[in-house]
């Protein structure tokens, strides 16, 4: 593995974000642990690298963080049986700030004068690199290179008495996206920033409450999901009952529309929607924007696949799965050596000739970042003998980068940020090239039509309209030009 050096600063590198999957349970008897694991394996999607729990059995916090996916270390009875309790939380992390190292996997755990307190954190702060320089100045000493940790400081410092008062003191002072589950002595507390950026809903198994990030994770447990947390919500569930605060500055709802587009699971319910729904529908608004003179839709497995029957459903052209995707490969496998990592898209997909000789390909992914696997996707489905690739992407180009917590490169290093969409169709080779466009993103989710004015989602990374300051970037890097910009298609 590469060795990278022990940094504090966040633009150390092109990848400054992390996606997260959180999970939190509190009053079973004492399978908390257990129940929690099953969660962070259903959410293994939002985060691959590592994975950790804490739980905490009345008298003790127990903590187990290892790399790796949710089942090398989690489904492991000894490691389960240690961590006791009727109360537990859990973290997956997708590694891509600093380096890929134990102290930065969460949930973080401190010790107040109140007690201990757990902490496990999805999305990303604007301002974390600014309060840390601020808090190492004053004398905090940070263990992570996670922007997380400053919400650990901020509550050491609070003047407030309880974790909740303290907790809500940190968070006035934190710009960005957060939803997080935290474990005290008294219970879990879930909260949800106050544009609600990333998910976070609350269910119940028996008398239990469970908090995660997304009804997926609590199919696998058998829980019911009674609602989402509210955007700037604080719920406290004590075992017993759940208490809920709103103790900040009301703000509108940006939910982000990239969570419909690929990050969730399909099969989530989010924000009033089904994943899978919206999914579809958007391949149907692509088709009417960007019909393709195809013999078939084949998707790009397996994010393109709910699009691509969206699209071969309202397009009236028959759906192929033309490529095969290999399930069997991880990050790992793909990542020692160079030559391996060219071959990277070859081990993941496969295109099936018997599908593809002589036909006309209406080719579906989800999204175009640094349009890397399109080029080799297209490639592989010319050599598959496919006589015209139309490419069709179930989302706005890319032209901005996410500061909220979906891992994307600056902006520089995006393809749509660089090129025009023919300059993208000839470096992609492909026949044409179509995206759907904002608005046809926000008829996908039953509206008319994007309200610049309102637009009830984040959609940073298509517009450049960030919902929040950005006090990182801009006092640490060159302006961003924020402009919103219109997408379409080449032929
Ligand atoms: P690229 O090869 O850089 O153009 O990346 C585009 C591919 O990566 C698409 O097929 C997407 O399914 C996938 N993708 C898009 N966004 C992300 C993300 N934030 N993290 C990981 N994969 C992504």
């Amino acid at each position: 593995m590469e060795e990278r050096p022990l940094t504090t600063s966040p633009f150390d590198d092109d990848h400054l974000h992390e996606e997260c999957g959180v999970f939190g349970v509190m009053g079973v008897a004492n399978d908390a642990a257990a129940l929690t694991a099953l969660g962070l394996h259903a959410l293994q999607h939002r985060g691959q690298e590592a994975s950790g729990i804490v739980s905490f059995d009345g008298e003790h916090f127990h903590a187990q963080h290892a790399l790796g996916h949710v089942g090398k270390t989690f489904s492991r009875q000894d490691v389960i049986r240690r961590l006791l309790g009727p109360a537990a939380i859990g973290h997956n992390r997708y590694a891509t700030t600093g380096e890929t190292a134990l102290r930065n996997v969460q949930p973080f755990f401190a010790d107040f004068d109140f007690g201990g307190f757990a902490l496990a954190h999805n999305g990303n702060l604007t301002n974390a690199y600014t309060l840390r320089k601020e808090l190492i100045r004053q004398g905090s000493l940070f263990h992570s290179t996670s922007d997380t940790e400053v919400i650990i400081h901020l509550m050491a410092q609070s003047k407030q008495s309880s974790a909740v008062d303290r907790l809500i003191d940190a968070l006035r002072q934190v710009e960005g996206a957060y939803s997080l589950i935290c474990l005290m002595p008294e219970g879990i507390i879930g909260v949800r920033d106050p544009l609600g950026v990333r998910p976070l809903v609350l269910g119940r198994l028996g008398d239990a409450h469970i908090l995660a990030s997304e009804t997926c994770a609590l199919d696998i447990i058998g829980a019911e999901h009674i609602r989402d947390i509210e955007r700037g919500e604080l719920v406290v569930c004590n075992g017993k009952t759940v208490t809920s605060y709103h103790p900040f500055e009301q703000k509108e709802d940006r939910f982000c529309i990239f969570e419909y587009i690929y990050f969730a699971r399909p099969d989530s319910e989010m924000h009033g929607h089904s994943v899978y729904d919206v999914r579809k529908k958007i391949g149907m608004e692509l088709a009417k924007e960007h019909p393709a003179r195809a013999d078939i839709v084949v998707p790009v497995p397996d994010s393109g696949v709910p699009a691509a029957i969206g699209y071969a459903a309202q397009s009236g052209l028959p759906f192929e799965l033309g490529i095969i995707r290999n399930h069997y490969v991880g990050r790992t496998f793909i990542e020692p050596s160079d030559h391996i990592r060219h071959l990277g898209v070859k081990l993941k997909h496969n295109a099936n000739p018997n599908l593809l000789a002589g036909k006309r390909v209406a080719l579906i992914d989800d999204s175009i970042v640094r349009g890397t696997t399109s080029t080799k996707i297209v490639e592989m489905v010319r050599s598959a003998g496919a006589k015209e690739v139309h490419l069709r992407i179930s989302s706005p180009p890319t032209r901005f980068s996410c500061f909220y917590g979906v891992d994307t490169p600056q902006k520089e290093k995006l393809l749509a940020h660089k090129f025009s969409i023919e300059e993208m169709a000839k470096l992609i080779g492909v026949d044409s090239l179509g995206f759907v466009s904002i608005d046809g993103l926000y008829r996908a989710l039953g509206k008319k039509s994007r309200d610049t004015s309102k637009p009830g989602y984040c959609d940073a990374c298509f517009s450049g309209d960030y919902p929040t300051a950005l006090t990182d970037i801009s006092s640490h890097m060159p302006q961003q030009q924020f402009s919103l910009l219109e997408s379409g298609g080449a032929e």
